[in-house]
């Protein structure tokens, strides 16, 4: 065991508290053993996230959850019986296709706060770095704080969790490096606009123009989501990209404008958020990575089972199941 002074120890620590993080947690929690989740976030959710500029609402990252797995499906049932999300529509043109589309209620990071319940999560904290020792990992925090783990799941997006490996030296086996570091991610420019009036946006709200630059639009009014007329514009992978490093309310207008003939009303106020790992290009063939099984260590998240937030709750489910046989094996 380490000499170092550790501010705290967990049984089993889960990194990020987004859909794979407290999939992971809640599942393991339900084996017996003691999980804790942290997140550098304020919030809870990750990319589930719910913003409010004055008295208007923005789902600026997920808009809906699909369901293909039963058991998924049953949680988002149970989350709609306990008032935490609700079926938001079964497609988006005329020709809707008949599946669900459900949404958090207000927002989506509600539906993030009920996958939530009964964990314990710390907030506003950051890992930079991590490294076996012994049979613990051992965790450098940002605000200089160490703690150690006897198992860890890390569900940041593949490159940063890339990033913290390297930076505590875990070694990885030459396969698995070249598997995780073949995952790259769309980025995705959010626009959160307040309007003066309801937009032209037809019910239920959503849409996906066939050509750049916007790839999404939603009114979050029609959604159920804001008491004020308000839209968020999701711009192409292709846009954002050129446009990362300019100037982002210059971005902002640009897109407003591209998006006029939906909108169809004044603008009261807009911000913007970069999302940088928005979604996987490539999603990996398994549904979690072992990176280590002594001390367990292992990678989930949306780009092992599904680049959507029903395969990062799978992914977490794997991580949990894995890291459980790890330690029924000690
Ligand atoms: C614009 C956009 C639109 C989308 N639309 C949809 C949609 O309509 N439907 C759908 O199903 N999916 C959609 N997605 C994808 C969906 O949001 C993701 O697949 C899913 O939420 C990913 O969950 P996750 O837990 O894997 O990762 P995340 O939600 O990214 O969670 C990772 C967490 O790790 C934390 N973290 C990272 N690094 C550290 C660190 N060093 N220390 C501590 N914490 C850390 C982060 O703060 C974050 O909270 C969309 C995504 C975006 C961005």
């Amino acid at each position: 065991m380490t000499t170092e002074t550790m501010n705290r120890s967990a049984d089993v620590l889960v990194i990020g508290a987004g859909m794979a993080g407290l999939s992971a947690a809640s599942s393991l929690q339900k084996a017996g053993r003691k999980p804790l989740l942290i997140d550098k976030g304020r919030g809870i959710g990750g990319r589930m996230a719910t913003r409010r500029i004055g008295a208007a609402s923005f789902d600026h990252g997920a808009q809906f959850v699909t369901a293909r797995d039963p058991h998924f499906e049953q949680i988002l049932k149970n989350a709609c019986a306990a008032g935490a999300a609700v079926e938001w529509c079964r497609g988006f043109t005329a020709e809707a296709d008949g599946h669900p589309r459900w949404r958090g209620t207000p927002g989506m990071s509600a539906l993030a706060r009920y996958f939530a319940l009964g964990l314990e999560i710390v907030q506003e904290k950051q890992v930079t770095s991590l490294r076996p020792e012994s049979d613990h990992w051992i965790l450098s925090m940002a605000d200089g704080e160490t703690w150690s783990a006897g198992a860890v799941i890390l569900t940041a997006p593949v490159p940063q969790s890339l990033v913290l490996l390297e930076a505590g030296g875990v070694p990885l086996e030459p396969i698995l490096q070249q598997r995780l570091s073949s995952i790259h991610y769309e980025r995705c420019l959010a626009v959160m606009a307040v309007l003066d009036g309801p937009s032209q946006l037809p019910p239920p709200g959503g849409f996906a123009p066939a050509k750049g630059p916007i790839a999404w639009i939603a009114d979050n009014q029609l959604k159920g989501v804001s008491s004020e007329p308000a839209i968020t514009l999701h711009a192409t992978d292709a846009f954002s990209v050129a446009h990362w490093d300019q100037d982002r309310d210059e971005t902002a207008r640009h897109l407003l404008a591209a998006a006029a003939e939906w909108i169809g009303t004044g603008i009261k106020s807009h911000q913007v958020h970069g999302w940088r790992y928005s979604k996987p290009l490539q999603t990996d063939p398994h549904s979690c990575a072992v990176v280590c099984s002594h001390p367990p260590l292992v990678l989930a998240g949306d780009a092992f089972a599904g680049p959507r937030v029903e395969g990062a709750a799978l992914s977490g489910w794997a991580a949990a199941a894995a890291v459980l046989e790890s330690l029924n094996h000690r």
